[in-house]
C-alpha cells in the first residue's frame, strides 16, 4: 500500500519511528530494548509500518554469536514536506524528506508590508518552483509548515496582532495555503518553529527544558518545556523583543518606545553603526558607509572581525542587554540550555561571550550551575527544518523525539 499523507499512527508506531529516525538501522532486539516493547507487539507494529511503506530492511547487522540480525530502518523518503520560513525581509522555502532533511531550498527577498495576499502568492509561486527543482511529485508531499514573524493562534493558523506585520492580523494564512496548495498546513510563530528545528536536529535534542533565542531584525524566544513548545494562553509566549528596557528610548517597529528589539535588533544595530560612522567614532565603518551609503548588521560583524573598537563596544553592549533580559528568564524558568540563533547571532563569539557573561553575572548561581549557552548549529536552516518538523511533532504529539 502506498503511503498516505499523515497516516494515523498508534503511540507505539510513532515511538518506533522516532527511535529509528536517528539510527541508520537497528536490529529488532535493539529496537525492542530502546522502545521497551515486547517482541510480539513490536512485530505487529513493524508490520503495520511496513504496510505504510514507512520502514524497510536495511541490510544485516553484526552477529553477536549466532545468525546476523536483519536491520530495520525508517524510510524517510516515504513522503516529503514543504517548508516555509517567512522573515521580515526574506522568504525561504524548502522541500524536505520526512526526517526534515532539506532536499531543495530557495530564498528570495520579500516585504511583509505588502500584505498577506501579495506575500502568500509569492510563497505559493516559490513552493511550486521548489517542487520542480526537487523532482519530488506533488502527490508525494504530505503537507506544508510555515513560520512567520509574529504571534499565531495555533488553532486557527491566523496571526494575532503581529507587531511587525501590518495588515496580517487574523488573516487566514492556513486556509489560504490549504486552498492554494491542497495540502494540510501548519502555521506557527517563526521562533517556535526554529526551536522545534533545534530540538529535531540541533543542540536541543533530548533537552527537556530550553530556550531558543532568535536575534535578527526582531528578537524572540521559543520556549521548550518538558519537550514541548510552550505557546502561552494566546500564542504570544516568548515575545521578549517587545519588553521595554528602562535605559532605552528608541522607537520600535511595534510603535512602542524602548523595546529590546529597538536597541539590540539587527536594524537598530545597523542604525547605531551608521551614527558611529557619521560621528567619526569608527574609521572602518565610516569608510564602508561612504561607499555604500548605508550599513547593515553584516557590516558591523565585519568591523568586529577587524577588531574595530567602536564596533566591539556596540556589539558587547547589545550582548549585555540581551543577556540581562535572558537572566530574568533564567531565574524564572531555569532552562538547562539557551540556544542563540538568527542574523545578529552571526556577530559571533563576541556577542555570545557577552550574552553568556551577563547571564552568569545576573542570574542565581543555582540556576546557572549547569546551564549551557550556545550558538545554534543549524545556521539559517533552523527555520526550514523546524517548519517541516513541526508538522510531524504537532500531529503525532512527539516529545523528546530521539
Ligand atoms: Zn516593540
Amino acid at each position: 500500500m502506498a503511503t498516505v499523507s499523515f497516516p494515523s499512527l498508534s503511540r507505539e508506531e510513532t515511538s518506533i519511528l522516532a527511535t529509528l529516525r536517528q539510527a541508520s538501522g537497528l536490529s529488532r532486539a535493539e529496537l525492542a530494548r530502546r522502545t521497551g516493547f515486547g517482541r510480539t507487539l513490536l512485530e505487529a507494529r513493524l508490520d503495520a509500518l511496513r504496510q505504510l511503506d514507512l520502514v524497510s530492511q536495511a541490510g544485516m547487522g553484526e552477529s553477536s554469536g549466532g545468525k546476523k540480525p536483519e536491520l530495520v530502518s525508517f524510510r524517510k523518503e516515504a513522503g516529503y514536506l514543504a517548508s516555509v520560513d517567512l522573515g521580515q525581509q526574506t522568504l525561504a522555502v524548502g522541500i524536505t524528506n520526512l526526517n526534515a532533511e532539506i532536499v531543495v531550498q530557495i530564498t528570495a527577498p520579500t516585504e511583509l508590508r505588502k500584505g498577506p495576499d501579495a506575500v502568500l502568492s509569492e510563497v505559493v509561486g516559490l513552493i511550486e518552483e521548489a517542487i520542480v527543482q526537487s523532482g519530488v511529485g506533488r502527490e508525494q508531499i504530505w503537507g506544508i509548515g510555515m513560520g512567520l514573524p509574529g504571534p499565531v493562534d495555533p488553532q486557527s493558523g491566523r496571526p494575532i496582532s503581529p507587531p511587525v506585520m501590518p495588515g496580517w492580523h487574523a488573516f487566514p494564512v492556513r486556509d489560504y495555503l490549504e486552498r492554494e496548495l491542497r495540502w494540510p498546513a501548519t502555521i506557527d510563530n517563526d521562533v517556535n518553529v526554529m526551536a522545534v528545528g533545534e530540538q529535531w536536529a540541533g543542540l536541543g535534542r533530548s533537552v527537556e527544558i530550553f530556550l531558543y533565542v532568535k536575534t535578527g531584525p526582531g528578537i524572540g524566544c521559543g520556549v521548550v518545556c518538558r519537550g514541548r513548545i510552550y505557546r502561552g494562553a494566546n500564542g504570544c509566549a516568548g515575545e521578549i523583543g517587545h519588553s521595554a528596557l528602562p535605559s532605552n528610548d528608541g522607537v520600535c517597529q511595534c510603535g512602542k518606545i524602548g523595546c529590546l528589539e529597538a536597541f539590540a535588533g539587527a536594524k537598530a544595530l545597523a542604525r547605531a553603526a551608521e551614527e558611529m560612522a557619521r560621528a567619526g567614532q569608527s574609521r572602518y565603518l565610516a569608510s564602508i558607509f561612504r561607499r555604500q551609503g548605508r550599513l547593515t548588521a553584516e557590516d558591523l560583524a565585519t568591523a568586529v572581525g577587524h577588531g574595530d573598537s567602536a564596533a566591539l563596544e556596540l556589539v558587547g553592549r547589545a550582548g549585555t542587554v540581551i543577556g540581562e533580559q535572558l537572566s530574568y528568564l533564567v531565574n524564572f524558568f531555569n532552562p538547562s540550555l539557551i540556544v542563540l540563533g538568527g542574523g545578529v547571532a552571526d556577530l559571533g563569539d563576541l556577542l555570545l561571550a557577552s550574552v553568556r557573561e551577563t547571564i552568569y553575572r545576573c542570574s542565581l548561581p543555582s540556576a546557572t550551575k549547569e546551564i549551557m549557552v550556545q550558538r545554534s548549529v543549524l545556521d539559517d536552516e533552523a527555520g526550514l527544518i523546524g517548519a517541516a518538523a513541526v508538522q510531524i511533532v504537532d500531529r503525532y504529539r512527539l516529545v523528546n523525539f530521539t
